[in-house]
C-alpha cells in the first residue's frame, strides 16, 4: 500500500504524526532541515551550546516539550531529515537527499511546509548587512551568530520586538525598532487580538521589554533608505510626525510578517483564492485542512496562525486523513481542535491589520529600487514594461516580460511586492494582479540531480 507522507517536521507536521501514530499508522515525515522543530522551534546543533532557555524566553517550555514529543515519536515514524521535496508529479514526490535524487509514491499527502518572511523592498535593501527578520533569527538560533553588533529592526510585524529582544539578550545593541503601521491601527485591531489573550500579553511584554531597555521604538514610519558605502551604515526613516531620522547601525533586519510557503500545495493541485486581509493568494481548504482528495494542508504553510495553531491544524488534518481512510473518530476532539484553529487564525487576521502590509508605501517606491534581487530587475523596468505592453495586468505575464521572479528564489521574495507594483501600475487590485504560479524545483537544486529523479 502507498504511504501517508507528511512534509514538514515543524509543530504542524509533528502533531499530525502523533495523531496518526496513536492509531497505529507509520507515516513518513520528511524535512529538508537536519533537525526537527521547524522555524520557530528550530533546534541548533548540540556543539553550539546555545542557551535555548534564554533565547526562547517565555516559549522555552513549549519548545522543550515539542522536542521531547518528537524524540518519543521517532521509533514509530519513518523520519527522513535533510530531504528536500522539490517537485510533485501526480501521486509521486521528487526528493533530494544529500545530493541524491529519489522519488516517493504516496497515497495521502499532508503538506506542513511553514512560512517565510514577507519583505517590502526599499532603497538600499540590497546592501550587505541587510537580512530578513527570519534570516536574522535563523543566524542566531541555527548558527549562534548575530547579523551585526548594532542592528536596526524595520518592518511591520510582532516578531520585530521578539527578535530585537533575542538579539539584545545575546549582546547586540538595538539601533531602533521601527514599524510602518501606526499605533492607531493596533488599537483598532484590539477586538480581534483579544481572541488570543495569552499571545497578546506575550507581544505586549516584548514591547515593554524593549521600552524598559531604552530602545527607540517608532510606529507609523516611512522607510527612506538604507545607507552605506559598500555595506550598511545607517537606516533613514521619516517618523510619524514627518521628521527625517537617521539611525547608525551595521545591520538591518527587515520583516513585514510571514507568508505561507505554498509552492508545494500549488504543485499538488490546490486551488487558490485571494485574501484581502493578508493581501495574499492562499490555498483553499475545508475546516479540517483538505485541499482536494488525498491532499491535506496544515500549519503556517496554509494560513499564518503561529505555533499553537500549527499544532492544532496539523492534528486536525491528521484526523481528516483518518476519517478518509475509514478509521473511527473522536468527534469531540475534532470539534475542539477546529474551534482552537479558528480562534487562533482569527487572532492572526487581527495581527494582519495591526501590522499591515505597506501596500501604499510599496506602490510609491522610486523606479531605481531593485525589486527582483535574483535577476536584478528594478521597479522602473516593471513599470516601463507594463506601459509598453497593452493589458499586462497579471504578474506571470510581467515575469515573462521582465524576468522579475524568474531567478533562484522563484519569486518567493519579490512576489508580494511585484503584485503591489503591478496592481498599482495597472490601477487594479491585488486579486486582479494575480499570483506567481508555483514551479518545480521549488528551491534551487543541481541540474544533474533533477535529471536523476525525473
Ligand atoms: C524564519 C522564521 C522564524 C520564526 N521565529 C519565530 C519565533 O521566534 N517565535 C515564534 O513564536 N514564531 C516564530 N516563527 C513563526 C513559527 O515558526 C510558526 O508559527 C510555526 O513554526 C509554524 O509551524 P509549522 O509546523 O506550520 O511550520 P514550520 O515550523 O515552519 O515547519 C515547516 C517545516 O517544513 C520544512 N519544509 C518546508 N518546505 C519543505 C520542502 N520543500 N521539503 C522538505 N521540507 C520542507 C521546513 O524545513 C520546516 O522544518 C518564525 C517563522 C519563520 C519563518
Amino acid at each position: 500500500m502507498a504511504d501517508i507522507v507528511i512534509v514538514g517536521a515543524g509543530p504542524a507536521g509533528i502533531s499530525a504524526a502523533e495523531v496518526l501514530c496513536a492509531k497505529g499508522l507509520r507515516p513518513i515525515l520528511i524535512d529538508e532541515g537536519a533537525r526537527a522543530g521547524g522555524q520557530g522551534y528550530r533546534r541548533p546543533a548540540d556543539d553550539l551550546a546555545l542557551d535555548m532557555n534564554r533565547l526562547m524566553g517565555s516559549e522555552a517550555q513549549r519548545y522543550a516539550a515539542l522536542h521531547r514529543r518528537f524524540e518519543a515519536l521517532l521509533p514509530a515514524i519513518d523520519y527522513r531529515p535533510r530531504t528536500l521535496v522539490w517537485a510533485i508529479d501526480g501521486k509521486q514526490l521528487h526528493l533530494l537527499h544529500e545530493g541524491k535524487a529519489e522519488t516517493l509514491a504516496f497515497d495521502k499527502l499532508l503538506i506542513a511546509s511553514g512560512a517565510m518572511d514577507r519583505v517590502a523592498p526599499m532603497p538600499g535593501w540590497t546592501l550587505p548587512g541587510v537580512f530578513t527578520l527570519g534570516g536574522a533569527q535563523v543566524a542566531l538560533k541555527d548558527q549562534g551568530c548575530l547579523i551585526g553588533s548594532r542592528v536596526a529592526f524595520l518592518g511591520s510585524s510582532p516578531l520585530l520586538t521578539l527578535a530585537a529582544k533575542q538579539y539584545r539578550d545575546m549582546g547586540a545593541d538595538i539601533a531602533v525598532i521601527a514599524d510602518t503601521t501606526p499605533l492607531s491601527a493596533k488599537a483598532a485591531a484590539m477586538p480581534a487580538l483579544l481572541r488570543a489573550p495569552r499571545t497578546l500579553l506575550r507581544g505586549l511584554w516584548y514591547m515593554g521589554a524593549s521600552l524598559r531597555a531604552g530602545t527607540a521604538m517608532l510606529h507609523g514610519v516611512t522607510p527612506v533608505a538604507i545607507e552605506g558605502a559598500g555595506r550598511v551604515e545607517a537606516l533613514v526613516l521619516r517618523d510619524a510626525q514627518g521628521r527625517e531620522r537617521r539611525f547608525a547601525c551595521d545591520a538591518v533586519a527587515l520583516g513585514y510578517g510571514l507568508k505561507p510557503e505554498t509552492q508545494l500545495a500549488d504543485l499538488a493541485g490546490a486551488q487558490f483564492a485571494y485574501d484581502t486581509d493578508f493581501r495574499l493568494f492562499l490555498p483553499e481548504i475545508d475546516r479540517m485542512g483538505r485541499a482536494r482528495p488525498g491532499l491535506y494542508l496544515a500549519g503556517d504553510g496554509v494560513r499564518i496562525g503561529g505555533a499553537d495553531a500549527a499544532e492544532a491544524s496539523g492534528a486536525l488534518a491528521a484526523h481528516a486523513i483518518l476519517s478518509d481512510i475509514g478509521q473511527t473518530q473522536d468527534i469531540e476532539a475534532i470539534r475542539q481542535l477546529a474551534r482552537q484553529v479558528e480562534r487562533l487564525r482569527s487572532f492572526q487576521r487581527g495581527l494582519a491589520l495591526a501590522f499591515a502590509w505597506p501596500k501604499a508605501q510599496i506602490a510609491a517606491l522610486p523606479d531605481s529600487v531593485t525589486l527582483c534581487r535574483c535577476e536584478n530587475v528594478t521597479i522602473g523596468e516593471v513599470r516601463t514594461a507594463m506601459a509598453r505592453d497593452l493589458g499586462p495586468v497579471e504578474v506571470n505575464r510581467v515575469k515573462a516580460m521582465t524576468r522579475c521572479g524568474m531567478g533562484r528564489c522563484q519569486g518567493r521574495v519579490c512576489g508580494p511586492a511585484l503584485q503591489e507594483i503591478v496592481a498599482a501600475s495597472a490601477g487594479s487590485d491585488g486579486a486582479t494582479a494575480g499570483r506567481l504560479r508555483g514551479q518545480a524545483p521549488v528551491k534551487p537544486i543541481a541540474l544533474a540531480a533533477a535529471g536523476d529523479g525525473a
